[in-house]
């Protein structure tokens, strides 16, 4: 049965298959507590909520048995710190230019669960990053690979580039061979000496509050002003600690077609995207994850890199988002101005908009620190 499910599971286009217990050890759930209590997992309230979920899978669903765990490779030859140095144009996360890849793994993951339904009777439930599972460690268990001082998974087979996804079944299915890989990053650091905001505060642990995915994805407030010149031209997520692994060095093209980038994400112009309002980015983006961040959210991330940019020749564009109806927005286009602007200019632009902004935090974006 092991067999013919992982034959399934590849012939369904996963590259990578593991089966086991819906159990994790103490240290694992040892670690979540520091995590949380330590608020390393910044406004990310869902995971503290769900904390005992996370720890537990049975709490999720009790009668689940067996836990399958899939991955599926997203590389299709990308170079993301070549990409980096373009300053005038965004750069969108790797994993998120295809289609949105909740879709396009769920649709696998229900086919292959109709069909194991038909074969062996039992129930099941699907995850992709969807629901509060330790899909990492579980992943570890089951022998896909180990989690890197960057805490993502490496796989042997594919380096640093797939998706992760879970099926919880009632079926009882044992792989009798211990499949667990033991950690091989040895004594590199790269990404940890890599990473633009130090995010990885030691090995195998990152503090969400300062890394880069984590703040032009998740966080809904203002960027701090600390990490926005280490942003650089990240407008969604960040590669920088997976792409300078050294297991890459194995990563293939992926089979998935859907994972390649829909139009050309590598290559977006800052000034363009500027432009994008509710209905033209809910249009550009409605197929890929970065739907979910909205229109305010991603243009501060991209009046960010304009700040980052240096170019002069924007600031009469971003001007026009001084009176943007999102604080998010007028508060990065006035951090934005002041770094590539001639300080006079700034001063004038302020003595001209200031009387039109009653929001306290956007007020303090024209006098923080530019005295
Ligand atoms: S870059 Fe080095 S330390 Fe970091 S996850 Fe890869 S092998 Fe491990």
């Amino acid at each position: 049965m092991l067999k013919e499910l992982e034959y399934k599971a590849i012939s369904l286009g996963f590259d990578c298959f593991g089966i086991t217990k819906p159990n994790l050890s103490e240290s694992v759930r040892n670690n979540l507590s520091i995590f949380v209590s330590a608020k390393m997992h910044g406004d990310m309230q869902w995971i503290e909520d769900k904390i005992d979920f996370r720890n537990n899978p049975r709490m999720l669903w009790p009668e689940v048995n067996s836990v399958i765990v899939l991955g599926i490779n997203y590389f299709y030859g990308q170079d993301p710190l070549y990409e980096l140095t373009n300053k005038r144009n965004g750069y969108i996360s790797s994993y998120s230019r295809g289609l949105d890849y909740h879709d396009v793994i769920k649709k696998k993951l229900k086919l292959f669960t109709e069909w194991s339904y038909k074969k062996y009777g039992g129930k099941y439930k699907i995850f992709v990053d969807t629901a509060p599972v330790m899909e990492k460690p579980i992943a570890v268990e089951a022998g896909l690979g180990w989690q890197g001082k960057h805490t993502n998974l490496i796989s042997k087979q594919l380096g640093n580039w797939f998706f992760l996804a879970s099926i919880f079944t009632n079926l009882s299915v044992q792989d009798k061979k211990n499949r667990k890989i033991k950690d091989h990053c040895g004594s590199c650091t790269s990404c940890i000496n890599i990473c633009p905001t130090n995010a990885i505060i030691e090995p195998y642990k990152l503090d969400a509050n300062k890394c880069i995915s984590y703040l032009t994805i998740e966080y809904k407030q203002h960027i701090p002003v600390k990490y926005r010149t280490k942003i650089g031209n990240r407008i969604y997520g960040c590669d920088d600690c997976l792409a300078v692994c050294p297991w890459n060095k194995f990563a293939k093209i992926a089979n998935e077609s859907n994972f390649f980038p829909l139009f050309d994400l590598t290559k977006r112009d800052l000034r363009e995207l500027l432009y994008l309002d509710d209905h033209n980015f809910r249009e550009l983006f409605r197929k890929t994850s970065i739907k979910r961040i909205g229109r305010d959210r991603f243009i501060r991330n991209v009046l960010v890199a304009i700040g980052n940019s240096g170019d002069v020749d924007v600031i009469k564009d971003v001007e026009f988002f001084i009176l943007d109806k999102s604080p998010l927005v007028r508060a990065m286009a006035i951090w934005a101005i002041f770094q590539v602007s001639d300080k006079k200019y700034f001063k004038l632009l302020r003595n001209q908009y200031i009387k039109h902004e009653k929001d306290l935090w956007v007020l303090s974006e024209w006098f923080r620190s530019y005295e």
